[in-house]
């Protein structure tokens, strides 16, 4: 019933006037579920590049193209969770941007030109099964293969491999530490067909990133199954604020960790997004 009536509502979408998803606003003219604020909001998010500690000490480098607050928000929300799917193209320019940042990380993942490597591969971290019928659709791996096919227009070898799985069922992460996430996600992801990632650079793709807890699982399902992962990308990350006084060098994991390796100096815009 949930997933028909999210169809409805998308399909609703097409047809009739809907709201601002960023700000609600129902008076202005909304050009793809977005009135011209928010639209200008969302261009003006300013990326994040921090590093996720894997155990053992290495670090991932991760990008988001906006810190998940306000607008940026808002969107996710109404995208995720009312199937308000005429926002994928401007969220996909935002992955699109946290994708070019990690391609740019690792040069042994800038993809040749298409049709002479193998192309990097971007990997969407699963749902729930539940989770993914109850919402009719496929947030991130819907804005992932938007993505791959702008960087193969771009003559980019980059391909969409949707192959985790929640092996196990989960505990919903909202409201637990890292220390409760980190053993709630232990071991919950896999790799369906191992043969499909063995070898091949990886960059895992998701929505959000909270504590990164997620996206490490994804790296120790990836990293078992023999592939490479070099980096994670997103759409918006939580950024934790510390106090100024508190070191950044402290043995937690995710966006707590947040420290600007570098500017990422990116154009917006790609062709054919929104
Ligand atoms: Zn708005």
């Amino acid at each position: 019933m949930l997933v028909s009536m999210n169809l409805l509502v998308a399909a609703l979408e097409l047809v009739l006037p809907t709201g601002c998803a960023g700000c609600g606003d129902t008076d202005r003219r909304c050009a793809a579920g977005l009135c011209t604020s928010c639209r200008h909001a969302l261009a003006a998010a300013v990326p994040i590049g921090w590093q996720l500690c894997r155990p053992g000490g290495e670090v991932l480098p991760a990008f988001a193209a906006a810190p998940y607050e306000g607008v940026v928000r808002s969107i996710l929300l109404e995208y995720k969770e009312h199937a308000r799917l005429g926002l994928r193209p401007s969220l996909a320019a935002c992955l699109l941007l946290s994708v070019i940042a990690a391609l740019g990380a690792d040069a042994a993942a800038a993809p040749s030109v298409a049709g002479t490597g193998r192309p990097t591969l971007l990997v969407p971290v699963p749902s729930a099964a539940a989770t993914r019928r109850a919402r009719g659709h496929d947030p991130v791996g819907a804005l992932a293969r938007i993505v791959a096919r702008q960087l193969r227009a771009c003559a980019l070898a980059v391909e969409v491999c949707a192959q985790l799985r929640q092996s196990r069922l989960v505990a919903d992460q909202s409201g637990l530490d890292i220390a409760a996430r980190r053993t709630n996600l232990a071991g919950a992801i896999e790799v369906r067909n191992p043969a499909t990632v063995r070898g091949r650079r990886v960059i895992v793709v998701d929505d959000i990133v909270t504590t990164g807890v997620t996206a490490l699982e994804a790296t120790r399902a990836l990293t078992a199954a023999d592939a490479t992962v070099s980096g994670v990308a997103a759409v918006a990350a939580t950024i934790r604020r510390f106090p100024r006084s508190q070191p950044v060098s402290e043995s937690v994991d995710g966006p707590q960790r947040v420290r600007p390796m570098h500017p990422i100096v990116l154009v917006r815009g790609p062709p054919g997004a929104d």
